[in-house]
């Protein structure tokens, strides 16, 4: 198969499929079409590791030339100047990227639905979410229209929709992959990761995209292991501790049987589970609410109609220039967030909130160290249902984020998780999060390999 006839198929699939799915907000067909060509007529003797796969890039990583748009209409008319270090990497190791995916508004919320631009539905059933925020590259790879795709993950939302989709995703360890070009929600949380069709692929493109940048100052400067030679299919003696926590209320029964079937079939690898307590579990959610609104409220600041994407007509002056361009390019989520982070980190606010929150914080960090001493690995549902319909959440923002109960706290532990499908509920996929200790992705991978 030649490069072109991949891309060929991958731009054909898209165009069969996407004005149901709705997955892709701008395509690089031309673009993608010479590079195969090029890269066929030169036949490339050293082949990349990801040489001619269709790639999907979810849209808050910038690419050069190739608008940009975090699906916010702030920056329906922004092309960046430079490519993301992800974007470099995938260059490097020869994917050709497709087009840019649709996601949740400046990567808050859960369900696609926050997207200023379009839907995407879900490919196992259309009246369906496919979750979020990089619910745009869930779908692609879901409905085939891509090989794999970039998304990212601050609270879950790599792992969330690749749940809700029946795909792999997998949220690395905090500063393993650069954040360098990822425009910043939560710059303490944020990670980018892969979304796959199956588990060896998935550590194909982590290998691809991993390791240090001197551009990102949270980039962790770690030597990057092999993580295809982990895929050895065995997990014997493996510990394993399950979350209590994210098997009690709210959990969809049929969700916490599948992760019980789960459990069953590590245990016939040779694996061994117990149950753990991650006791601060509860308060992950406003946790995680506080800090990342906060630090989104500082990040957003950025967008003032001066410097980046849509500037508003007619301003009376400055002060009106920001205002106007503020209120017109940001939707409602996006806005709830800035001020619920710029009350928190207000002077008088701050210790009570902002302040609190990072403690709490480490207390959730200190569940994970403490759990990790006795297991080599945690696991649980990614969430605690199956994919929901469009527009049955939306006006509830609290049920909104009650979905990411089982994925926030590994946030805000930076440590590594992915989620692999582990059966269906009502003919919808459910998936099983397993959660590894920081820079450990060569057991987590090793694991979800044996499983799958
Ligand atoms: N759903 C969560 C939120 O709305 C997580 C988003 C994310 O990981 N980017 O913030």
């Amino acid at each position: 198969l030649s490069v072109q006839e991949l891309v060929e198929a991958s731009v054909a699939r898209i165009s069969e499929t996407d004005t149901k799915i709705g997955a892709f907000l701008t395509l690089n067909e031309e673009g993608a079409l010479a590079q195969a060509k090029d890269m066929d007529a030169s036949g490339a003797a050293e082949r990349g590791l990801l040489y001619g796969l269709p790639a999907g890039v979810k849209d808050n990583i910038v690419t050069e030339g190739l608008r940009t748009t975090c699906a916010s209409q702030f920056l329906s008319n922004y092309d960046p100047i430079y490519d993301a270090t992800v974007v470099e990497k995938l260059k490097a190791a020869q994917s050709v990227t497709i087009g840019k995916l649709n996601m949740d508004e400046f990567a808050m919320g859960g369900s696609n639905e926050n997207s200023s631009f379009q839907l995407t539905r879900n490919p196992w059933d259309t009246d369906r979410v496919p979750g979020g925020s990089s619910g745009g590259s869930a779908a692609s790879v879901a409905a085939g229209q891509v090989y794999f795709s970039l998304g990212s993950d601050t609270g879950g939302s790599i792992r969330q929709p690749a749940a809700y989709c029946g795909i792999v995703g997998l949220k690395p360890t905090y500063g393993l992959v650069s954040r360098y070009g990822l425009v910043a929600f939560a710059s303490s949380l944020d990670q980018i990761g892969p979304l796959t069709k199956n588990v060896e692929d998935s550590a194909y493109v982590l290998q691809a995209i991993a390791g240090h940048d001197k551009r990102d100052t949270t980039s962790a400067n770690v030597e990057i292991p092999d993580y295809t030679a982990a895929l050895t299919g065995d997990i014997k003696g493996l510990r394993i501790g399950v979350a209590k926590e994210y098997l009690g209320e709210g959990i969809d029964p049929q969700v916490k049987e599948r992760v019980m079937e789960a459990l069953k079939t590590f245990e016939s690898l040779g694996a061994v589970w117990e149950e753990v307590s991650l006791p601060h579990t509860d308060y992950a959610i406003a946790t995680y609410y506080l800090l990342a609104s906060s630090e989104a409220s500082s990040n957003l600041a950025r967008f003032d109609g001066v410097r980046y994407g849509v500037r508003a007509e007619d301003p009376a002056n400055l002060l009106d220039l920001y205002k106007k361009s503020r209120s017109e390019g940001f939707g409602p989520e996006v806005k709830r967030r800035i001020m619920l982070g710029t009350y928190a980190l207000s002077s008088g606010y701050y210790d009570a909130y902002y302040k609190k929150a990072q403690q709490v914080r480490t207390l959730i960090k200190r569940d994970f160290d403490q759990a990790f001493e006795r297991f080599d690995l945690i696991v649980g549902p990614t969430a605690p249902t199956t994919a929901f319909r469009i527009g049955e959440q939306v006006g509830d923002p609290l049920t909104m984020y009650l979905n990411d109960i089982c994925t926030i706290p590994v946030s805000l532990a930076g440590v590594p998780a992915i989620s692999v499908p582990c059966g269906l509920a009502d003919g919808l996929p459910v998936g099983l999060q397993i959660i590894g200790k920081p820079f450990d992705e060569s057991t987590v991978l090793r694991a979800a390999h044996a499983f799958e």
